[in-house]
């Protein structure tokens, strides 16, 4: 396999974004293949006894098995790498898969994790049941009040968990400050990136030490695979994630990250175009409904914070309450012609749900109540349709459902 300058780390990161996106990563074969090739398997073949016993000592470059290297994959984690500003990038199968990976690969039992309360609902089930499991103690915090932060830390602290924009609630955390109290306190980062993308945000600018994602959502864009990635410092994916993800085995397949390469190179056009018509649906829709959760409006309460971290658009995600309740927010869905009912994110297809029937039916109904996630609230991702017709079946739908 040739390597080609896609790879070669002193010519790409001094590439710009746009760049990054379309060729971050590339190898190319003997055959010279202008689009990214498709390594479909799972082990390789060598010349030698020699040259595999080399290998497997890691005294030799080159690949060994697929759960340690495919080509493919690692064409998409230097990509992932670039955009975020990150120095190594692991992928996995599924958004939870990196999540899990990057809780699980650094904690041990009598570690405590502090986390957002906001969140997505699996991320809450690792953090309410599944890490305490294992010994793990964890406190659920409100993420947009920075001195609960602070006050939740304990000697044991080792990690924070934060989504930023949250699920379903656009719950904004401030990052800079976040990031500040965990480096002082010696406490590692997590952010969960999904609701930006690398596109529109990147805490390690903040100073973030792990970023993980959901690439089934706006890196894909367009609702064809699951995906999930980690980035951190290059001892951080060596030392802590590597070890972890090799023996347990959570890999992307090659055939996905190929269709998740190939969304990258759409991504920030997609994500700031779909943040443009976000917030002009958002507008729209304020007057007739009972509050609207949408981080690029200035009746969120941290509107001004949203703008600073996410100069290029916030997201083509927000919700909004219906006074109705579940009865209401069913009549909306219901009403729907063009917006299809469907619990997916970060899609090219505007899409809407009702996360307390959904994506949160698995908590608790405190965990709801405390999370905001009423039975009137409804969240949408707006796609890249035109946005007036956008628009028109959002207005028809609402004035169906009585508002
Ligand atoms: C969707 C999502 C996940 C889970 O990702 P999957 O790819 O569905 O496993 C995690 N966090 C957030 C914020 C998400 O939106």
């Amino acid at each position: 396999m040739k390597k080609t300058s896609g790879t070669d780390r002193t010519v790409t990161r001094h590439w710009r974004p746009a760049t990054r996106a379309v060729r971050g990563g590339t190898w190319r074969s003997e055959h010279g293949e202008t689009s990214e090739a498709l390594f479909l398997t799972s082990g390789y073949t060598y010349d030698d006894a020699a040259t595999v016993a080399a290998r497997f000592a890691g005294e030799a470059d080159g690949m060994t098995y697929s759960r340690l290297q495919n080509p493919t994959v690692a064409m998409l984690e230097e990509r992932i790498a670039l955009l975020e500003g990150a120095e190594a990038c692991r992928v996995q199968a599924s958004g939870m898969a990196a999540m899990t990976a990057a809780l699980l690969c650094q904690v041990s039992a009598g570690d405590h994790v502090v986390a957002a309360r906001a969140a997505f609902g699996s991320c809450r089930w690792l953090v309410d049941h599944l890490l305490p499991r294992f010994g793990v103690e964890t406190t659920v915090i409100d993420s947009a009040v920075d001195g609960e932060w602070d006050a939740a830390i304990r000697p044991n602290t080792k990690v924070f968990f934060f989504e930023t924009p949250a699920n379903p609630t656009l719950d904004v955390v401030d990052l800079g400050y976040v990031c500040d109290l965990a480096k002082a306190r010696g406490i590692v980062t997590v952010v969960d990136n999904a609701f930006a993308s690398p596109a529109l945000q990147r805490p390690m600018e903040y100073g973030a030490d792990v970023v993980a994602y959901s690439a089934t959502k706006l890196m894909d864009g367009q609702g064809r695979v699951l995906a999930g990635a980690v980035c951190g410092s290059q001892q951080f994916v060596d030392d802590v994630l590597l070890p972890f993800q090799r023996n347990t085995g959570p890999n992307l397949s090659p055939f996905n990250a190929w269709v998740v390469l190939k969304g990258l190179e759409t991504l920030a056009m997609r994500a700031k175009a779909q943040s443009v018509s976000a917030l002009e649906i958002g507008k729209l829709v304020e007057p007739r409904v009972a509050r609207i959760l949408h981080p690029g409006l200035p009746s969120h309460p941290r509107h001004e914070l949203a703008v600073r971290q996410m100069p290029d658009g916030t997201g083509p995600i927000f919700a909004f309450e219906v006074p109705g309740g579940r009865e209401q927010a069913f009549a909306v869905l219901d009403a729907l012609q063009l917006v299809d009912i469907s619990n997916n994110i970060g899609d090219s297809r505007s899409l809407m749900c009702h996360p307390a029937s959904t994506t949160h039916a698995g908590l608790s109904a405190e965990a709801r109540t405390e999370m905001g996630v009423t039975e009137g609230l409804l969240r949408i991702n707006i796609g890249l349709e035109d946005v007036a017709d956008i628009a028109e079946d959002l207005d028809q739908a609402l004035s169906a459902a009585g508002l």
